[in-house]
């Protein structure tokens, strides 16, 4: 027997609608690339994305089509956000950090048919515009003023072509599980893959996202998104944001130290995400600048996903900022809620060092995602804190398989996405991440954690940031190479870090050299780039290995 409940598809343009109808006034702040803050509001935005409807409809954009961005976080691409995926197009979010080879392979395997983007990237745009294809106009993100003197067929002004839109428009009606937006994953490895949500993947999502065991938004919230919005949709939280009418601030390019601190200060910033290597440009900010007090601030929640939380980082902000951190675990596969890391009741009484092992878990699953670690063989390993195996997720956020069937098919047979990440579940249902497959140090027919010892060496004083990468080694197959780039004005040596680790992680897992380096290569996402620095090393001969 059927229920008699109304069938209402999840549509994305049903969170803007939302947010203008009831928050208004609510404030959307951003940093332009052409410098300035500019204020809007919820209204401003539905009424913006309205217009841009309106435009793409002249354009000839239909629904399925790809609209590309090369953007930062603006109002502009807020707007753009409500605007694409709401009239049925779909919402390419190109990482504009990418090689440029990578973003001509991304835009013409997308086939996006207008490409918009932040004056910025205008020299860019011209440079790759003669080979990409299938776009019919490229529009820049300003308004006629600032419009960049540059060579490519069908330039626009965003501004002007929006405001030339009337402000009224109906947003059709369809199936929610039509294609929203569309994110493609770095590729450390072989092409990037396109991973297309649906309207129905990122409302659930979104839904997800307020509850308070994760990240507990709602319409006393301001938040800075330092994530970019083409990294994962910014996590999910421009649309779980309209859903709940939360002030947002958007910083543009704008992701130095001073320029966040300048933001968490002036707009009274509650709740603020972001990747560790962006919290680490906003520390050594606060190193140089001792007079300032970052518990004046009023800052209450961080935010870390996209990689480890290292001790350090969690101890700064909870005794500096007296704000309290929260890690996630996703991928651009997983819009990105996997795991999100909560206290338990039970952990009330806890203290000192047991209570900061759970803190630095990965998360909790939440109601929406199956997880399961597996061995080689495909078998589930118990959920006891010690076995680590492949993590494969299941849930209506999670890919099916990849735009145009690149990597064929990728669900297990239960239906499981593998995530390409080894980790362990305790009892509790926390999963720790132990490392990436392609990541994990194979020594002596046992694994070595290179994010365990990262974060060891990471939270010397003199460390200001490390990577563990495998050399080849005779005898055991792969022994651990540690890079260390030296916090400023200090002078760590080897046998000091050594020293350091030797009382913090197991004998075998010590590094069998250290190297002192100025910089470490990220990715496009601001993850260390592992391929590369095993690239850079691979001749390398470990002291140990040396004959
Ligand atoms: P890419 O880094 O390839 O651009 P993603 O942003 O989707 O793609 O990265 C997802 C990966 O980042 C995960 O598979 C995992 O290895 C890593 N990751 C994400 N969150 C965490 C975390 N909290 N701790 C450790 N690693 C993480």
């Amino acid at each position: 027997m059927q229920g008699l409940m109304q069938d209402r598809p999840l549509l994305i343009s049903s969170l803007i609608e939302h947010a203008a109808t009831f928050h208004p006034h609510t404030e959307i702040v951003s940093r332009l690339p052409e410098g300035q803050v500019h204020r809007t509001t919820w209204q401003g935005i539905c009424l913006r994305s309205r217009q841009v409807a309106n435009a793409l409809r002249q354009l000839g954009i239909r629904q399925g089509d790809r609209v590309g961005t090369l953007a930062w976080n603006s109002y502009r691409h807020l707007a753009l956000y409500y605007g694409v995926s709401g009239s049925g197009a779909v919402l390419h979010t190109v990482n504009p950090r990418l090689f440029p080879e990578q973003i001509d392979y991304i835009v013409n395997h997308a086939e996006d048919q207008v490409l918009l983007f932040d004056i910025n990237f205008a020299k860019l745009v011209e440079q790759l515009a003669p080979s990409l294809k299938s776009v019919r106009a490229f529009i820049a993100l300003t308004d006629r003023a600032h419009m960049p003197d540059i060579q490519v067929p069908n330039l626009l002004c965003f501004d002007e072509l929006a405001d030339a839109q009337p402000t009224e428009y109906a947003w059709p009606e369809f199936d929610e599980r039509s294609a929203s937006s569309l994110c493609y994953t770095s590729g450390t490895t072989g092409n990037p893959k396109g991973v297309m949500y649906t309207h129905r993947s990122t409302v659930l999502h979104s839904l997800m996202a307020l509850v308070p065991d994760t990240f507990g938004l709602s319409a006393s919230e301001t938040l800075l998104l330092i994530v970019p919005m083409f990294h994962a949709n910014a996590w999910g939280t421009p649309y779980a944001a309209a859903m709940v009418g939360a002030k947002l601030v958007l910083p543009g390019p704008y992701m130095d130290g001073e320029s966040v601190y300048a933001l968490l200060r002036d707009e009274r910033v509650s709740f603020s995400l972001g990747v560790p290597t962006v919290w680490m440009m906003l520390f050594q900010y606060l190193d140089q600048h001792p007079e300032l007090d970052p518990k004046t601030l009023g800052v209450r929640r961080i935010l870390i996903g996209g990689a480890a939380v290292p001790r350090a980082m969690l101890e700064r902000f909870e005794q500096t900022f007296g704000a309290e951190v929260m890690q996630g675990w996703g991928m651009t596969e997983t819009s990105p809620i996997g795991v999100v890391s909560k206290l338990l009741p039970k952990h009330a009484a806890l203290g000192g060092e047991e209570l900061v092992k759970i803190k630095l878990k990965q998360g909790r699953g939440v109601w929406g995602v199956e997880l399961k670690i597996v061995d080689a063989e495909g078998k589930a390993l118990p959920w006891d804190g010690v076995a680590f195996g492949h993590l494969h997720v299941r849930g209506p956020w999670i890919a099916a398989g990849y735009f145009r069937g690149e990597g064929g098919e990728v669900l297990d047979a239960e239906g499981f996405f593998p995530t390409g990440d080894v980790a362990t579940i305790d009892p509790d249902g926390y999963l720790q991440l132990v490392d990436r497959a392609k990541d994990v140090i194979k020594s002596g027919g046992e694994w070595i954690s290179s994010i365990d010892v990262e974060n060891a060496a990471a939270s010397h004083p003199g460390v200001a940031e490390a990577a563990v990468i495998g050399v080849a080694h005779p005898k055991w197959q792969e022994r651990p190479l540690l890079l260390v780039v030296r916090r400023p004005g200090t002078a760590v040596t080897k046998f000091e870090v050594l020293d350091y680790l030797g009382k913090r992680i197991a004998k075998w897992w010590l590094p069998d050299e250290v190297l002192f380096v100025d910089t470490l290569p990220h990715t496009a996402t601001g993850k260390l780039l592992k391929t590369k620095l095993r690239e850079s090393y691979r001749d390398y001969q470990l002291p140990s290995a040396r004959p």
